[in-house]
């Protein structure tokens, strides 16, 4: 079996790019300089203006493919459509360039970009991300991967006083495709075959990933989703991609923001 192709972050825009019709939904928000080059860093916007909004982000880490390859999969497929009539889709497909094209968790200066988002000077990748979320959504789904792990799961975190069944809605549908990490304890806390929803309050951490930013922003239900690297890639893509599909269908009624 030859070696997976090495990412390439201009592959990855050019598939972008070309998936998208017409290609003006597609903003390079700002460059940002690393590794001698410039990158841009990416958003895409589709059915703007829907009441609906809902946050896709993948390649914070920059050695998570899996995340990115569903951003292509999604955007390829078309599979947003069904879902235009209610929803406005920002999509970030990679946020760590440098990183992605190196294969490197970190950014090109070693920083863990999802360990940043408590802090005021914050790297331009993080900035970047935190003025997508000056505005809060009703969904916000971060796509990872954890090579520590044998099956997938979920971090939950929701506004209301009760948490909503949509973790669990969304695992349920995973299993069919992706094994589910079934031990009770996965980095440290309670886990319920994949699903980890009591959390640690914002306030008590010394540091934010990006999925607890969003929550004090406002979003009313986000979702940090981890594939396991010993599936295929395929495997581990279709699995992303049912999830999406699974908030999207079964998101509650739309909420205030
Ligand atoms: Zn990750």
């Amino acid at each position: 079996m030859s070696p997976p192709p090495a990412n390439n972050f201009d592959t990855l825009l050019s598939r972008i790019k070309s998936a998208l019709h017409p290609a003006n939904e597609l903003t390079e928000a700002e460059t940002l300089l690393a590794s001698g080059r410039e990158y841009p860093l990416v958003k895409i916007v589709l059915g703007k203006g829907n009441p609906r909004r809902i946050l896709i982000s993948a390649g914070i880490h920059g050695d998570e493919p899996a995340g990115v390859e569903t951003v292509c999969a999604f955007l390829e497929n078309e599979l947003y459509k069904n879902f235009l009539k209610d929803w406005e889709f920002t999509i970030l497909p990679c946020i760590n360039p440098a990183g992605y094209d190196v294969g490197t968790r970190n950014n090109q200066d070693d920083i863990d970009l999802n360990r940043k988002f408590k802090e005021e000077q914050v790297p331009r990748e993080v900035a970047f991300v935190k003025r997508m979320l000056e505005q809060p959504y009703h969904l916000d789904l971060e796509l990872h991967e954890d090579v520590d792990s044998p099956g997938y799961y979920i971090y939950q975190k929701d506004q209301s006083a009760r948490l909503s069944s949509l973790g669990r809605t969304i695992l349920d549908r995973v299993e069919r495709i992706h094994p589910l990490n079934m031990a009770e304890d996965i980095e440290g806390r309670p886990a319920d075959r994949g699903l980890l929803s009591r959390l640690t309050d914002p306030g008590e951490m010394e540091w934010w990933p990006m999925a607890l930013y969003a929550y004090e922003r406002g979003c009313r239900h986000v979702f940090t989703l981890e594939t396991s690297p010993t599936l295929p890639m395929d495997r581990r893509v279709k699995a992303h991609l049912e999830a999406i599909r699974a908030a999207l269908e079964t998101v509650p009624d739309l909420e205030e923001l």
